[in-house]
Formats: C-alpha cells, structure tokens, sequence
C-alpha cells in the first residue's frame, strides 16, 4: 500500500489527533499515484500511526482518516462515520421543527473535507479535498441508502477545490433537479433556499440557535439587520413581535428572496424594508440622521480569508461595530459576529472593547455565541471553530 513517512518528532500534532500533515512534515513517500488515494502514515522512527488522504496538490498533503492502525479504510468504514455523523444530528435537532441542518461537517466530523447539508428532501454536498473526491461514489451510494433523498446537489463551486488539484463543480448528482426554490423549516418558521445560486450550499443553518436567541430581544423593538441575506434574523425578529425591521444588503437577489420569505410567513411589508446598500455606507448614512434603534445585527461575510488580512479585517470590524453602537437606543442590544476563523475570539471581544471605548458606549457582554451544534467543533481540530458572536448591552 502506499504510504508516507514523517519526519523524525514530527508526529505530535497526529498524536494529538489533529487530522492534518503538511507537506514539511512528510520525510518521504512511497507509491503514491492518485490524487487523494488512501495512505498508511509512519513515524520518522518507522512506528505505523494510522491512515490519511493524500493531496498530490495541497500544502496540506495527509488529511487523517483514521488515528488507529487497526482500521481497514473502505466504503464500511465511511458508511460508519457518516451513520454516526447522522446519528448525533438526530439528537441535537428538533426535527418536528426543523428540516434543514448540516448533517456531515468534515474535519470535525473526522471525514475531512465533505460537507453534506440537508435541506428538506434534498442534500447538497461539498467535496472540498481529494481525499473526499476519491470517496465520492461510495459516499453518495451511502447517502441514498440513509437519506433516500429526493436529491443530491454539488456545490463544489469553491476556490479551496483548486488548491486541491480539483476543478469547482456545481450539478445534480442524483435524482432530480431543483429548478426551483426548496422550501425548509427551520424551528418552525419557514424558508426558500436557494441550493443552485445561495451562498455556501444556500442557507446560513450555522446561524439557527442565534436566530432563535434574537426573539428574546425582538418584541416591541426596531430592528436593524444589517448583512440580512434572505432575511433569516429578520423573520425570527418579526415573528416574535418586532415592530419593525430594516433589511440592509448589497445584494438585491438576497433581498428579493428576503421579501418572499417575509411573506411565506405571514408578514404584512408594513413590518419591514429593504435597503439595498453597503453597510458601511449606509451605517454612515444613519449617523448623520437622528435614527436609533432598539437591536442591530451585524452578520458580515468572512473579512479575513487568510492570516495576511487580519489587520485590514479587524479595522473593518471595528467600523461597522463602532457606526452600530452609535446607532442604539439607551439600553440597545447588539448581536455582532464574526465567521472568519482567523479572527480569534479574543481578538473579535478585543475589536468590541476597542469600539465600545471609540463610541464611548458602556457595553455588557449578555452572551457569546457560537456556530450551532450541528456545526459542532472537535477539541482536536480548533480550525473548526470559525463562527463567533456576542450578544452586547449598549447603554
Ligand atoms: N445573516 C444572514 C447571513 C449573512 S451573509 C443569515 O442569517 O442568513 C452576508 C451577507 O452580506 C450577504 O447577503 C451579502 O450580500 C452581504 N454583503 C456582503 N458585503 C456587504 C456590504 N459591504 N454591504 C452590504 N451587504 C453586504
């Protein structure tokens, strides 16, 4: 079989069960010859560690399969991570309300770079590293067998797949196509997704618990949403008893699709308004107006895409949040996060301290949020964390 063989100590991040190696860490390899084929790992002193993918194209070059060299890597074996992948979902979603959740999360759920999402009858998959593209066939046979969907969608439309050696891809894999809109529900309040053109495979489900928290805070209040895509925040808000919400998003697909889900749940257009503008200018826009407002979200898309853009991501956080705590009535909540996960969640607590004292706000912290559960990340792999909020009191 073909293998790979670490450098001598270079084997304490696998033994910490981290499940990536980067190629500075490989001494040498041995009959490797497809992309993303399946390799033994050795020590640099000859121990047999246990099994990874390898990239032919990837800093990344070893994605750990398995941490126990008594395992034998086939199709039974990916049947099982994904069957308790399904497992573990079933236990943290309330499905008599919500139709729609992630169902396979890749490193952390130890099937390194296969994403599957479920939305209604239908599951959309990502295959982002050619380990997970050389077990494609097997895990969409698998995926039938457990979900019987109705469809399984590609949106393997990324750039990460490039660095894999993998063209971007984006189709149906199996039975019918979704020409239209899906419909889901999401702890009972129902959605249009779009799995073809929507962001990421359509729908932020890593929001679903924050959404959910926003009720709390709606009732009677006016709501800012800014970043509000297809108006998830805003149809929880409205529905727990918001009296108005503004929908603010560069993006007029996003907010035509917010309008239909508005009215998909019953909400008259008098309880709500799109403004289609950049946030930062807009947010501008309102502090030279005397416009307040009881809650403002701010959900922006990722700032920080690698480690070289941490300091112009931070100043862009500290923009947004410093405009939007101006922007409250006394006693104001904010709901403020950030998904680049190479802003840590000191450094984003930090921007929020940095902008409270800049807008001389007094801010409580209520909350720290996180992805929801069916997002949930290994101990081992901290990579996974990503989503970090906080829900803040401005007086
Ligand atoms: N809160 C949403 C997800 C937000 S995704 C939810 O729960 O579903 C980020 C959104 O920000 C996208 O809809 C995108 O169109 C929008 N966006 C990105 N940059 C923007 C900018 N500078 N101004 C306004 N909207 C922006």
């Amino acid at each position: 079989m073909s293998s790979v063989k670490l450098k001598k100590g270079r084997d304490k991040s696998f033994n910490r069960k981290h499940p990536w190696i980067f190629s500075g860490a490989i001494d040498s390899i041995k009959d490797i010859n497809t992309n993303g084929e399946t390799v033994e790992i050795f020590s640099g002193d000859g121990k047999f560690l246990g099994y990874g993918s390898y990239s032919l194209h990837s800093q990344i070059s070893v994605r750990v399969l398995s941490f126990n060299p008594e395992d034998q890597i086939d199709k039974d074996f990916i049947q099982k991570k994904i069957e308790t992948a399904a497992q573990f979902r079933t236990q943290i979603i309330n499905l008599e309300t919500t139709n729609a959740y992630r169902v396979i999360n890749a490193e952390s759920d130890s099937l390194p770079g296969l994403v599957v999402d479920k939305y209604g009858d239908f599951l959309v998959c990502q295959f982002l590293s050619a380990g997970a593209e050389f077990w494609k066939k097997e895990t969409i046979e698998i995926l039938l067998n457990i979900f019987n969907p109705t469809g399984i969608f590609e949106r393997s439309d990324v750039e990460v797949r490039e660095k894999e050696g993998l063209q971007q891809f984006k189709g149906i894999l199996y039975g019918k196509d979704p020409e239209e809109l899906i419909e889901i529900i999401e702890n009972g309040n129902k959605f249009f997704v779009d799995i073809n053109l929507g962001h990421k495979t359509g729908f932020y489900l890593d929001q679903r618990d924050n959404r959910k928290l926003l009720e709390t805070f709606s009732s009677e209040s006016e709501i800012l949403n800014c970043f509000s895509y297809t108006g998830g925040f805003s149809v929880y808000a409205i529905k727990a008893g918001a009296s108005k919400v503004v929908n603010l998003d560069s993006s007029l697909e996003a907010l035509s699709l917010a309008e239909t889900n508005l009215t998909l749940n019953g909400i008259a257009s008098s309880k709500y308004e799109n403004v289609q503008d950049d946030v930062f200018k807009y947010l501008r826009k309102l502090r030279d107006t005397n416009k307040q407002f009881d809650v403002i979200i701010l959900d922006p898309p990722k700032f920080a895409e690698s480690v070289s853009q941490i300091e112009k991501a931070s100043r862009g956080y500290k923009d947004i949040n410093l405009l939007a705590l101006k922007l409250l009535k006394k006693n104001g909540v904010l709901f403020t996060f950030s998904c680049s996960g190479h802003i840590v969640p000191e450094l984003f607590n930090k921007i929020i301290a940095d902008a409270a004292t800049d807008a001389g706000r007094e801010v409580h912290i209520l909350k720290y949020l996180t992805q929801s559960p069916d997002h949930a990340m290994l101990t081992s792999f901290p990579e996974g964390l990503y989503l970090k909020g906080l829900v803040c009191k401005v007086n």
